[in-house]
């Protein structure tokens, strides 16, 4: 096995799979994470197809189970709370042959993270500066001033990917934005929802509420920006006040849920973007997850594209032996038709994602009305089966 030492940037969901699938083909992966440590939060995931399968051959299976949300239902409710349509989660669960779980994006992230071997290295709180390829070997500068020599550098650090912007140039010449920011965060001292995921909407905004099953709330809100925002991604503060400025006459719970928002410890908020990228990799350096393809919350499938992704990646180098120009070109070739057909699916839907109008908040419970009659609902589960994608053994 040639080029065995394997950094990896980002302990995302694609970082630690991949660091996983690494360690068990025989690599010896190296992670660096820009947070000082695994970062928690984020919203509920439809975890089902391909990414399932993934974590069935990982093993986690079971832990991930005990985790599932089991949410019986997802109601469409107004200012009162009165309910105006709803959705039967637990059928869909069935139709998917019960291979389907409703986990929250840490819970996924911890488990995945527990099944790490233990003497992979992952340094936390650091990030690449500077970075140098040449036919040897990759180096890389550190921004707490160290430098090392890799064989392979693989870019997870997501939709801001700082190898991406390092290595194949800005964001903004990769970055297709659909008009919409997102939310998540967890509360506490709210009252229970039970397994219920409670929506409400006015015209360009949407709030929803759900239990964690322990106690806690999660928010989740999204909001129309027919043009992107200005703010710094790092700047919290900065986009708790975009959020309240948006939510805080909004009606039914929002201002609660704003209230209790300054005391969150997982704060997440970003655009809702896609990443489309002709060449995922560079010699020695490659991408996977958000940092190349990320299909965006519409596609309802970033966590689990992350995972086949990785395992697509740590595959092709095992079975090329290590050699990087073999396996990240069957990388490409595999997955890159693929995943064009799940964005442009999520592209399709992006217009009617959030009703702009209350006629169409009407139209959107009535839609999803439709969805109990057994031959509509088959049909909208067809994409999340992804049928389109076979997955190799390696
Ligand atoms: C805490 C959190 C909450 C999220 N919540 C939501 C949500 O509510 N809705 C939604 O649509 N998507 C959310 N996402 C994104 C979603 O998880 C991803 O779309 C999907 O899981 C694909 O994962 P990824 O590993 O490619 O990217 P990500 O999950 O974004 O992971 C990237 C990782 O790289 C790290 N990183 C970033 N920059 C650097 C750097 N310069 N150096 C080193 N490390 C770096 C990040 O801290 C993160 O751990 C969230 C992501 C995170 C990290």
């Amino acid at each position: 096995m040639k080029n065995k030492n394997i950094l990896i940037s980002g302990a995302g969901i694609a970082g630690v799979s991949l660091a996983f699938w690494l360690k068990k083909f025989g690599f010896q992966p190296t992670i660096i994470e820009i947070s000082p440590k695994l970062r928690e939060g984020g919203y509920a995931i439809d975890f089902m197809g391909a990414g399932y399968d993934v974590a069935e051959k990982m093993g986690i299976l079971a832990d991930l189970e005990k985790v599932d949300m089991d949410i019986s239902k997802l109601a469409f409710v107004d200012e009162n709370n009165r309910e105006h349509g709803s959705m039967n989660y637990r059928k869909i669960k069935r139709l998917m042959n019960n291979r389907a779980l409703t986990l929250l994006r840490s819970d996924l992230a911890k488990i995945m993270y527990k099944a790490l071997d233990k003497d992979i290295e992952i340094i936390f709180g650091d990030t690449i500066h500077k970075i140098a390829q040449d036919d040897e070997k990759v180096s890389v500068t550190f921004r707490s001033g160290s430098s090392r020599s890799f064989d392979l550098l693989i870019g997870a650090d997501g939709l801001h990917s700082k190898v991406r912007n390092l290595v194949f140039g800005n964001e903004a010449q990769f970055e297709k934005y659909y008009g919409y920011y997102t939310s998540s965060y967890t509360i506490e001292n709210f009252p229970d929802e039970g397994k219920v995921f409670s929506m409400y909407n006015i015209p360009n905004k949407q709030a929803a509420i759900y239990s964690d099953g322990k106690g806690k709330t999660m928010a989740f809100l999204i909001f129309t920006s027919p043009e992107k925002l200005s703010y710094d991604y790092h700047d919290v503060d900065q986009q708790k006040k975009i959020l309240k400025d948006q939510f805080t006459n909004a009606g039914w719970k929002c201002p609660e849920l704003l209230s209790k928002m300054d005391s969150t410890t997982d704060f997440y908020f970003d655009s809702i973007s896609q990443i489309k990228m002709v060449k995922w990799y560079k010699d020695r350096i490659a991408l996977i997850g958000d940092a190349c393809c990320c299909p965006s919350l519409l596609s309802g499938k970033g966590s689990t594209l992350a995972m086949v992704g990785a395992y697509m990646l740590a595959g092709e180098l095992k079975q090329a032996k290590g050699d990087y120009k073999v396996a990240f070109e069957q990388y490409e070739h595999s997955l890159q038709p693929f995943i064009a057909k799940k964005q442009k699916a999520a592209q399709r839907f992006a217009k009617s994602f959030v009703p702009k109008t209350n006629f169409g908040i009407w139209l959107r419970n009535i839609a999803f009305k439709a969805m109990s009659i057994p031959l509509v609902s088959k049909l909208l589960l067809n994409p999340f089966k992804d049928r389109g994608l076979k997955l190799k053994e390696y």
